[in-house]
C-alpha cells in the first residue's frame, strides 16, 4: 500500500496525530519500534500527567478519552509551591471559574492504551510495531524511510514522533538546543494515611525538589528531583527505607508513607529543536519541545502541536491540495513555536531558578513567591494556563 503519510514512534503524540488524520482519507503508517503487545497494554512508567481542560478535550474529541478508567483519572483541584523552609505557600486554584479542577492526573501508560485502543480500527491507519526505523531521508525528490527489517516506505510526508532525542531529527539534519541537566527525577507511588485533598505541592528545598501529585483515594505519585547520583542511591533502596526515605523529606506531611509502586528514575534533558519542519517532514511532540517535567506541559504542548499540524493536512487533504507543501509546513512550525517558545523559556527560568542554591537565589524564590501572591493577575495567569479550555 502506497502511504501518504509515515509517522515514526507510536508514543502519545505519534497516535494522538494518527488518530487526529482518520476521516482525511490518507494512508497513514505508524512504525513503532515496540512490539504490538506493549502498546496494547503498556506497562507502568510511573508518569502521572497532569492533562490541562483543553487536553481532556482533544482527547475526547479523539475518542481516547472514553478509553481510560475513572479510576485513573485524579482531580488536580489546587495546587501548591513552596520554597525551603518557609511556611509560606503560593497557590493555584480554579478561583471564579465555576470548574471544580484544575486538571486532571491520568497515567502516562494509560493515556498511551486509551490512544492505541482508539486508534486500532481506524480506516486507513497501518501500525507496523516491533519494527525500528533505521534510515530516513528527505529531499524534494521525495521521503524515503528504510525498516529495519528492509522494507522501504516512501511517505508524501514524513512525521517525527520519536522522542527527544529523536533519530529522525537528526538524521534530517535538524540540530536541536540539548541541555543535559545532571539531574535526574525519581518517581514512585506512595500510599499514606494522611488526606491530600486533591492538592499537588511543589517544595523547592535545599538539594532537592519534591513534587506531590494527588491520586484518588490515599496515594499519591511522589516525585524527587536530585542530583543524578543520589538519585541513583535512593532508588536503590529497599521499599522501607524509601518510603522512609521520602516521608522525611516531604516532612511527614501526610503521614508516613509506603511505596507501592516503583521507583523509577529519568535523567532529566530539555531539547528544543531549531526547526519544526524540513522538506516534507515535521516534527511533533518531544522530538520538536522535549520539556523539563517541572511544569508539566510536555504532552500537553505534544497534543496542541500535533492538533494544529493535523488540522492543516487534513485542510489540505480535503481540498485535493499537497499536504506537505513549504508553506503549510511553515504554518505549523509558526504556530507551534508561538505556543511552545514561551513555555519552554520560563520552565527552564524557574528550573534555573529553583536549583541555584546559593543565598541569592534562594532568597530571589522567596521574593519570586511572595511577587506572585500580591500579584493576583500573575496567579490568574498560571491558572488559566494549567485550565485552557
Ligand atoms: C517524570 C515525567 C513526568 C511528566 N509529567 C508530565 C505532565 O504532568 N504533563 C505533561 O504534559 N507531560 C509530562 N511529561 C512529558 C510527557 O511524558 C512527554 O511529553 C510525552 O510522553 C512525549 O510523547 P512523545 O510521543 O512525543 O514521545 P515518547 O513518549 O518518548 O514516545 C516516542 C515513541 O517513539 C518510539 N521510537 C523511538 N525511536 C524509534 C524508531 N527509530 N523507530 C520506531 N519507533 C521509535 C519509542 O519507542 C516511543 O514509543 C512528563 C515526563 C516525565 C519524564
Amino acid at each position: 500500500m502506497a502511504q501518504d503519510v509515515v509517522v515514526v514512534g507510536g508514543g502519545p503524540a505519534g497516535l494522538a496525530f494518527a488518530r487526529s488524520l482518520a476521516g482525511s482519507g490518507l494512508a497513514v503508517t505508524v512504525v513503532e519500534r515496540q512490539p504490538l503487545a506493549a502498546l496494547q497494554d503498556p506497562t507502568c512508567d510511573g508518569r502521572e500527567i497532569a492533562l490541562t481542560h483543553r487536553s481532556v478535550t482533544t482527547l475526547t474529541a479523539l475518542g481516547a478519552w472514553a478509553h481510560l478508567d475513572p479510576e485513573d483519572i485524579a482531580p488536580l483541584r489546587e495546587a501548591r509551591v513552596l520554597n525551603g523552609s518557609s511556611r509560606f505557600a503560593l497557590s493555584f486554584d480554579t478561583g471564579a471559574t465555576g470548574e471544580d479542577r484544575l486538571g486532571q492526573l491520568v497515567p502516562n501508560h494509560r493515556i498511551r492504551r486509551a490512544l492505541f485502543l482508539a486508534t486500532r480500527d481506524q480506516p486507513g491507519l497501518d501500525l507496523i510495531a516491533g519494527v525500528d526505523v533505521g534510515s530516513v531521508t528527505s529531499s524534494a525528490a521525495g521521503r524515503v524511510v528504510t525498516l529495519a527489517d528492509g522494507r522501504v516506505l516512501r511517505p508524501r510526508l514524513l512525521v517525527a514522533a520519536d522522542s527527544r532525542f529523536s533519530a529522525v531529527r537528526e538524521q534530517l539534519g535538524i540540530a536541536a538546543e540539548v541541555n543535559r541537566l545532571g539531574r535526574s527525577m525519581l518517581v514512585c507511588r506512595v500510599a499514606h494515611d494522611g488526606d491530600h485533598g486533591g492538592s499537588a505541592t511543589e517544595w523547592f528545598e535545599h538539594g532537592h525538589t519534591i513534587a506531590m501529585l494527588p491520586l484518588n483515594g490515599t496515594l499519591s505519585s511522589a516525585v524527587l528531583t536530585l542530583p543524578a547520583e543520589e538519585a541513583e542511591r535512593i532508588a536503590a533502596l529497599d521499599p522501607v527505607a524509601l518510603g522512609a526515605e521520602i516521608t522525611r523529606r516531604y516532612d511527614a506531611r501526610l503521614g508516613a508513607m509506603r511505596v507501592v509502586e516503583g521507583p523509577r528514575l529519568y535523567p532529566l534533558a530539555t531539547t528544543y529543536a531549531r526547526h519544526f519542519v524540513a522538506t516534507g517532514a515535521a516534527l511533533i511532540g518531544d522530538a520538536a519541545v522535549g520539556m523539563h517535567p517541572v511544569t508539566a506541559h510536555g504532552f500537553n504542548l505534544g497534543l496542541q502541536g500535533q492538533a494544529t499540524l493535523a488540522a492543516l493536512v487534513n485542510k489540505a487533504a480535503a481540498r485535493g491540495c499537497d499536504i506537505a507543501t513549504p508553506l503549510l509546513l511553515r504554518r505549523y512550525e509558526a504556530a507551534h513555536r508561538l505556543a511552545s517558545r514561551p513555555i519552554y523559556a520560563a520552565t527552564n527560568l524557574l528550573v534555573g531558578l529553583y536549583t541555584d542554591e546559593r543565598p541569592a537565589a534562594r532568597l530571589a524564590r522567596h521574593a519570586t513567591l511572595r511577587a506572585g501572591a500580591r500579584l493576583p493577575m500573575v496567579r490568574d495567569a498560571v491558572s488559566r494556563l494549567l485550565m485552557q479550555p
